[in-house]
């Protein structure tokens, strides 16, 4: 007798059983067990809220542009501009270095409130970041009628391709930089106790969230925009290589970063680097300035998961792991 023929007999008598009002002690327990699954499930699910809308209309979050293609540094120098202004929206900022300043190229996002805007980064190498947000800034105001606008500038992380540009803000009227420390930036956003709590900072009608994410860097940070559900995470999470320097630190802050994120709309991860090919698991080489096939910035927050996932399964022993979009890479000179 086939499994098909003996399920559609068993089938079958327990249909004409029921029929009568005739029940197996094994088929009350049967029904009590899928009840018990199923308001376990219910309850798994009311437990975990997912970074879900009701409808697809937006999620309620601004929405925005992303750049469909940056510059990177070539093929002919003379020909690419320092830096490209990509207004993902009127009140936010993505800024890229040139390669052909510095082949690290980095990110910079700059963002406006009602009453400050706040910088993330200043660039690498012969950066003069302080001259392009200047103009930035004068074209933000005067599109809003005001005079300017109190800028605060805030790092990622310390490392030198993201603070090379600092000098030339601090001779700028209007600005508050904040500290390059643990203490001075902990406090500056109201982080209770580092890394576990997460700090705030109110532009104006636009706040902030701040999530200590060591692990990269000492001083790492995540910044978590409720305006329009990007997060920011530096050199912590981007379409490249993710040096980490302390491994458990590192696996500690993305289960975080994980845990801050469930429930919330996310609609971009933004990282501070591009490294990694349009091609899957491919990357180009440490040092390349131009990238003409290069990933897109923005990740979401599966490759947050995915992350998580992958630095579970190293269980405790860091291993360089190259993934779709990334690639994890353990104990790196500091860069
Ligand atoms: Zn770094
Ligand atoms: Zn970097």
């Amino acid at each position: 007798m086939s499994g098909q023929s003996r399920l559609r007999i068993t089938t079958e008598a327990r249909r004409t059983r029921r029929k009568h009002g005739e029940f197996t002690c094994y088929e009350f327990l049967d029904v009590f067990l899928r009840v018990l699954r199923c308001s376990l499930v219910s309850c798994a699910f009311l437990g975990t809220a997912l970074p879900q809308a009701p409808q697809p209309d937006g999620a309620g979050v601004r929405p925005g542009t992303l750049a469909a293609k940056w510059i990177t540094g070539g093929p002919d120098c003379g020909a690419v501009p320092d830096w490209q202004v990509q207004p993902y929206n009127e009140d936010f900022y993505i800024l890229r270095e040139s390669g052909c300043t510095n082949y690290e190229k980095p990110f910079l996002y700059l963002i406006f409130g009602k009453e400050r805007a706040l910088l993330e980064d200043t660039g690498a190498g012969k950066s003069d970041a302080a001259r392009v947000v200047t103009e930035t800034v004068a074209k933000w105001a005067a599109a809003k009628g005001r005079s300017g606008i109190p800028l605060i500038v805030a790092h990622s992380h310390a490392h030198g391709d993201h603070v090379a540009g600092d000098a030339g803000f601090r001779a700028l009227p209007h600005v508050t930089m904040v500290p390059l420390t643990l203490e001075g930036t902990r406090e500056f956003f109201g982080i209770a106790k580092w890394p576990d709590s997460v700090g705030q900072i109110d532009l104006g009608e636009r706040v902030l969230d701040v999530i200590p994410i060591p692990g990269h860097d000492s001083l790492s940070i995540a910044l978590y925009d409720w305006q329009t559900g990007i997060l920011l995470t530096g050199d912590s999470l981007y379409p490249g290589r993710l040096y980490v320097r302390d491994f458990p630190e590192f696996v500690r802050s993305t289960a975080r970063l994980v845990e801050f994120t469930r429930g919330k709309i996310v609609a971009h991860v933004l990282g501070t680097h591009i490294e990694e090919s349009s091609t899957p698991y491919k990357d180009y080489p440490a040092g390349t300035k131009y990238q003409p096939e290069e990933h897109a910035l923005e990740l979401a927050r599966g490759q947050l998961l995915e992350l998580a996932e992958a630095l579970a399964a190293m269980n405790g022993k860091p291993a360089r792991m190259a993934m779709r979009d990334f690639t994890v890479w353990p104990q790196q000179p500091r860069r």
